[in-house]
């Protein structure tokens, strides 16, 4: 299901398949209008958020801060070609107690990311008469940065400045002045009174090239009119029905489909180079130590090497270096 053309009308019986195909999974569904050129990707995440919590034992709020930033990742491989290797990277630095928070998503639909500090202390605040998560003080104030690449050449990067640290109304405005397509992106992460995450999603709803003011006034106000997209997921409301909300009013047809997943491409190869790229004395050091375990940053996996491995990599490196 990496790569599917689809452009089928949005009915009950492509519904039905839907449900039946993908059930309990993450997975994101990219639609347009048969009327106009808008285009809505709306992704649910819960299953690849939770994952994300686990690997990294995140508080609560960093659960909600790192679950955003893996979404909004996800709906912004719509600047990739579907299904390919092209991935991006997402880095959100702010000075709130969270610090630097990355994600990476590739265009296949598989996502990493970490935050620098997991087990930043939850804030609340009210809104609406609710307590919410204060997500914008733990980000703070800063910078977001994109980083592209499509597999050859430099990658492409741009960074914005945070305008509201809820991570959401940053990417759109990253959209609006680094991309220039103006785009309503929404985020949320649900995390239970046990910590676990309940749900988790978002969605990008933005004109393409040619759509009609007329269009483009109906999708402002349908996007304003939807509750937010953990209330929605909490009904279990699947995407394709955000999809119908996002374009109330038009015959939604769908592009595609992204089967979506934690996963990280770090190996023990991977965490031996960057043990290559170590000052020989600093590995004679870890030798003496007696091994030496390298975590990766993204997924939490520790890699162990012991004394006789080090060994060898000091041996590689020297015929290396000659
Ligand atoms: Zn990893």
């Amino acid at each position: 299901m990496e790569r599917k053309e689809l452009l089928k009308d949005l009915d009950q019986q492509v519904k039905n398949d839907l449900e039946n195909y993908f059930k309990d999974r993450d997975y994101g569904v990219i639609a347009v209008t048969k009327e106009d050129a808008l285009r809505a990707f709306v992704v649910r995440t819960t299953n690849l958020c939770e994952v994300a919590r686990l690997k990294h034992k995140l508080s609560p709020i960093a659960a909600a801060v790192l679950g955003r930033a893996l979404a909004g990742a996800l709906l912004l491989t719509s600047l990739l070609k579907h299904g390919t290797n092209q991935r991006l990277l997402l880095r959100i630095e702010g000075d709130g107690p969270i610090g630097l928070v990355v994600a990476e998503a590739n265009a296949k639909g598989e996502v990493r990311g970490f935050v620098e500090n997991p087990n930043v202390e939850t804030f609340v605040k009210e809104a609406d008469g609710k307590k919410k998560f204060d997500i914008a003080r733990a980000v703070g104030k800063g910078t977001l940065t994109v980083i592209k690449d499509f597999g050859f050449g430099k990658p492409y990067e741009s960074s914005v400045p945070l305008v509201s640290g809820e991570i959401a109304e940053d990417i759109a405005y990253y959209l609006l002045k680094s991309e220039q397509i103006p785009s309503a992106v929404s985020l949320g992460v649900l995390v239970n009174e046990d910590g676990k995450v309940e749900v988790a999603g978002g969605f990008l709803a933005q004109p393409l090239p040619g759509a009609t003011d007329k269009a483009i006034e109906k999708l402002e106000e349908n996007v304003r009119k939807i509750p937010p997209i953990t209330t929605l997921l909490k009904e279990c409301k699947r995407p394709e029905d955000i999809v119908e909300l996002i374009f109330d009013g038009f015959s939604p047809q769908l592009l595609a489909l992204k089967e979506l997943s934690f996963r990280c491409r770090c190996s023990k190869e991977i965490a031996k180079n960057s043990i290559l790229m170590l000052p020989e004395e600093e590995i004679k050091e870890l030798i003496k130590e007696g091994g030496v375990s390298i975590k990766c940053n993204f997924c939490g996996t520790e890699y162990f090497f012991s004394a006789k491995e080090l060994e060898e990599i000091l041996q590689e490196k020297k015929q290396g270096d000659n």
